[in-house]
């Protein structure tokens, strides 16, 4: 029975399967000791989801332990970083003890397989709300950022677009799709899986990367403005599911570029890595396009096979024909 949060936090989240050597000190005191190895740099990152706003109340605790965790993981990849050690803010409306048994197994399973310590936290009483900071690493000077696309450069995307934008189309009723469709969308919405081994995999070979959170238009954007470039992408290029596509929905590739959540990654690579760059994404397994270049001339121009060129509203919902910009 649980009568405390100590209680909850030596049932749930002081036994785990991960024991990392460089934890000199986890769960349990005021703070956690931790011994980056030298030559390395630390990376930090947090993400808050908070019931009703990022996530629906009926998610499973495990996705949701899972998503917790896998939202800060794709952070750490964006930054070629490998990720160590997190700590878990969590609020409780109350002490449920099957609701805690899910979240701990989503959020265990997952920091497991990438060897990732929960070192530290903090449990309070209020509505459900769930923070997560995670920690990794990355060579002295080698991490990735937002600023180093140059002109030229070619511009990637891990797996596909969309899926989970389209999966909170069904959530929210605005869509139907048959059993397998459903499933396979809100699996990319409920369950995304991080890039890490890719991420990790990019340092010192891409020159700019970011994880698409807010949908690639939004976010590739964010690299292009850190250096005053452009980019030309080929609709035709964007990795689109076949269940995506099976959807038919108005407008798919808009759709796809500016619904959030895919938690692919999005880098630039200069064109003398991009070779060593799809060996290493073949060796791995991880779907990956070349979706276009960076430009000098900067903006981002959508362009058909024809080489016409279109630009995105906002929400890319309107048909396109109106926003033709050439
Ligand atoms: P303090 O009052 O000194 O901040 P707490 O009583 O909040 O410490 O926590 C006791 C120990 O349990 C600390 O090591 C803290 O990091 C850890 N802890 C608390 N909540 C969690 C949690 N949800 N997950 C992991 N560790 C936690
Ligand atoms: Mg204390």
């Amino acid at each position: 029975m649980i009568r405390s949060e100590f209680d909850i936090i030596r049932q749930y989240f002081t036994q785990q399967p991960i024991s990392r050597d460089d934890v000199a000190l986890g769960i349990g005191d005021d703070a956690a000791l931790l011994s980056p190895p030298a030559g390395q740099e630390l990376v930090v990152t947090v993400d808050t989801l908070v019931a009703g706003v990022h996530f629906s109340p009926a998610i499973s605790p495990q996705n949701l332990g899972h998503k917790a965790l896998a939202v800060n993981l794709s952070d750490l990849a964006a930054m070629g970083a490998e990720p160590t050690w997190v700590t878990l803010a969590l609020t409780l409306p109350q002490a449920d003890e099957k609701w805690l048994d899910g979240f701990a197994r989503g959020f265990f399973h997952l920091a497991q397989l990438y060897d990732v310590q929960l070192v530290g936290g903090d449990t309070t009483r209020g509505p459900l709300c769930i923070s997560v900071q995670a920690m990794g690493l990355v060579p002295e000077k080698h991490a990735l950022t937002r600023s180093g696309a140059q002109a030229g450069d070619g511009i990637y995307v891990t797996g596909s677009l969309g899926d989970a934008g389209a999966g909170l189309l069904i959530q929210k009723a605005k869509q139907v799709a048959n059993e397998a469709v459903t499933g396979a969308l809100l699996g990319r919405l409920e369950h995304p899986e991080p890039r890490v081994t890719a991420g990790y995999m990019l340092h010192g070979l891409a020159s700019a990367a970011i994880d698409i959170s807010d949908g690639l238009a939004a976010d590739l954007n964010h690299i292009l403005e850190a250096r005053g470039v452009g980019a030309d992408i080929r609709i035709s290029a964007l990795p689109l599911s076949a269940e995506f596509l099976s959807l038919q929905l108005e407008n798919a590739w808009q759709f796809a570029v500016s619904a959030g959540e895919d938690y692919e990654l999005c880098f630039t690579v200069p064109p003398a890595h991009e070779a060593e760059i799809r060996e290493h994404f073949s060796a791995l397994g991880c779907p990956l396009a070349c979706i276009g270049e960076i430009s000098s001339k900067p903006g981002m121009r959508w362009l058909n096979d024809e080489g016409r060129a279109f630009s995105l509203t906002k929400y890319g919902y309107d048909h396109f024909a109106q926003n033709e910009v050439s």
